[in-house]
């Protein structure tokens, strides 16, 4: 029996170690990695600049909490905020963490505002995450069932829409801010149109409003911008950064802008791991490999190479409802539940997921290339039209 709390359904496979896009089985078996451990391994497996960085890292100093200057983390805080254009970051080890950080700071900035109880919109099919607060800000009743008395202050609206955020906006006056990913990723692959994200820093700037961006799983230059925002040109107040940010060490970031940010003072939040300088070093490597290499190119290229080659492959086969993607974050939507697809793809030597049933996520390494994508394409299309002709 095992001692494990059994919180997933593993599948029946260990991997000994990676190389690249390959991962490698207890029996020398190689599988194809379109999944990159769900969004984390943005430089690949073994990446030899990330493994000089955390081993030199590690050499020196691992960690000395957040009581004394990290040099490491203040040099990474730098670099996000020049690439986002946002002025301060918070580190943490997670993605939810990163989201409660910004929860908090949203419900700060409300009592400052002399709002006692601050509520924030948050999106149909949005994941922030498997805390207390960050499942109540999820849409998505699995997720919550059995947890409840959910964390209050959260008002639900569906994705994309509007007008139901202006209707929110006209009666309900505790509202400080919008919480949502531009593109969502357990979702399903839902894609925020940029009419869309200007329309949603419109309205935060009317009602003085803080538009609050996760960006765990569409941040890193995975959609081809280094942040998933950065489609349409708006600037959140508050973006929420971890999965691809440390290719696989945890690292997770809260970051601010203008009135979101200088609102915390020594007290208000804290982490012990939060930025230690073993996760700062893998972020800096990250970073710098993306931009040496113009890794966010290579998504924009190499995602439409797979998401015209699967709509080739799959031409008029019946049952596909929609192939659709930006960057490196592309959904296959059939028309009914289709998680068996993982187990049959696992066979074939091919790591992909299936989220909100029916959707077929990819979510390769920025390192993916052209040539990975055609070995992709015809090892998965053949695989989807046997599923939809059983
Ligand atoms: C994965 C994810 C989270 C939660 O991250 P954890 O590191 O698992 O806590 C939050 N938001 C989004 C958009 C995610 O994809």
């Amino acid at each position: 029996m095992s001692h494990l709390m059994n919180t997933y359904a593993r599948l029946p496979v260990a991997f000994t170690h990676g190389e690249g896009v390959w991962l490698f089985d207890e029996t020398g078996k190689r599988y194809l990695d379109a999944l990159s451990g769900i969004a984390v391994s943005t430089l690949g497996h073994n990446h030899p600049r990330l493994v000089r960085a955390i081993s030199e890292q590690a050499a020196s100093v691992l960690h000395t909490s957040n009581l004394y200057r990290i040099p490491r983390q203040e040099e990474l805080a730098d670099r996000i905020a020049a690439l986002s254009g946002m002025d301060e970051v918070f580190f943490c080890n997670s993605g939810c963490e990163a989201n409660e950080a910004a929860i908090k700071l949203a419900r700060f900035y409300g009592h400052k505002k002399n709002i006692d109880h601050p509520e924030i919109i948050v999106m149909e099919n949005a994941f922030h995450g498997r805390t207390l607060a960050t499942l109540s800000a999820t849409g998505n009743r699995k997720t919550q069932a059995g947890f409840e008395p959910l964390v209050t202050g959260f008002v639900r609206v569906p994705y994309k829409n509007i007008a139901a955020i202006r209707a929110v906006g006209e009666h309900n006056h505790n509202v400080v801010a919008i919480m949502l990913e531009m593109v969502q990723g357990e979702g399903g692959i839902n894609i925020a149109d940029d009419a869309f994200q200007r329309e949603l820093r419109a309205i935060c700037d009317e009602r003085g409003w803080l538009l609050i961006c996760d960006e765990v799983q569409c941040g890193i230059g995975r959609t081809g911008h280094w942040f998933g925002f950065q489609q349409s040109g708006v600037k959140p107040d508050i973006m929420t950064l971890a999965k691809g940010l440390g290719s696989g060490v945890p690292i997770g970031a809260c970051v601010t802008a203008g009135r979101a940010a200088g609102l915390f003072a020594p007290g208000n939040h804290g982490s012990t791991f939060g930025g230690n300088p073993l996760a700062c070093a893998a972020g800096l490597a990250t970073l710098d490999e993306i931009e040496d290499k113009a890794l966010r190119d290579n998504a924009v290229r190499v995602g439409a190479a797979i998401c015209n080659g699967m709509r080739e492959a799959l031409a008029g086969v019946a049952g596909v409802v929609d192939i659709r993607g930006r960057g490196l974050m592309i959904g296959i939507e059939l028309d009914r539940p289709c998680g068996d697809l993982v187990r049959q793809a696992l066979e074939a030597g091919l790591l992909i997921n299936v989220t909100a049933e029916r959707v077929i996520r990819l979510l390769p390494a920025l390192v993916f290339t052209e040539q990975d994508a055609g070995a992709l394409v015809s090892a998965l299309a053949p695989l989807v039209r046997k599923f939809l002709a059983q």
